[in-house]
């Protein structure tokens, strides 16, 4: 389990000073199918725009 989820996605509602994720859970999906090559085929489906 992530002790700390970093993230860049400062407009997200979620987002905290520091680039920490406030969200108690987050969902990261594969936009590609279930298996995913690469970071860039994964995205969070938790983000909400702030
Ligand atoms: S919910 Fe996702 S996009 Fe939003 S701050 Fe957390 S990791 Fe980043």
């Amino acid at each position: 389990m992530a002790k700390d989820v970093l993230c860049e996605v400062r407009n997200c509602f979620f987002w905290e000073e520091g680039n920490l994720c406030g969200a108690d859970t987050i969902y990261v999906v594969s936009h590609v199918g279930k298996e995913a090559k690469n970071s860039r085929e994964t995205d969070c489906k938790t983000f909400q725009p702030a």
